[in-house]
């Protein structure tokens, strides 16, 4: 029963959090009109959303794993299960490094990109950007 209703709270949480993001689309589409302490609010509220969910969810998946009958059905499905948790991992990834100014090797905006390795400053011209002319590096601190 417990753990009905922890099923319930979670696809309830999924469901605000939805809705939590489609509000953002929405504002950050008029966002022409809004001012950035008027999107902190929505943006703060998906971010606790969001540590709280990570936790729940790996919690969730821990629990979930360990039963072998989970386990035999995991395995069935391994390489989509595991591509679309890889691929939702590696956007909130992508997305995490650039709010902290750093992107990954590919397809980059114009600009100054400062190799995080060794340092090298790469003049980028737009388009795809592959691994530092220096030392193969791929991640990238964004300086202009
Ligand atoms: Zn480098």
């Amino acid at each position: 029963m417990a753990e009905k209703r922890k099923l319930e709270e979670r696809e309830k949480l999924k469901e605000e959090l939805l809705e939590k993001l489609e509000k953002l689309k929405e504002e950050v589409r008029k966002s022409g009109e809004k001012t950035a302490s008027e999107l902190e609010k929505t943006i703060g509220e998906i971010g606790k959303d969001l540590e709280y969910l990570s936790k729940d969810f790996a919690e969730f998946f821990k629990e979930t794993f360990e039963k072998p009958q989970v386990k035999e059905a995991i395995a069935r499905t391994r390489s989509w299960l595991t591509s679309a948790l890889k691929n939702a991992a590696d956007s909130l990834l992508r997305y995490g490094k650039e709010l902290d100014g750093l992107y990954d090797a590919g397809d980059l905006p114009a600009g100054k990109y400062e190799c995080i390795r060794c340092g090298r400053v790469v003049e980028h011209k737009g388009g795809k950007l592959t691994g530092c002319p220096t030392c193969g590096g791929t991640t990238f601190k964004k300086i202009d």
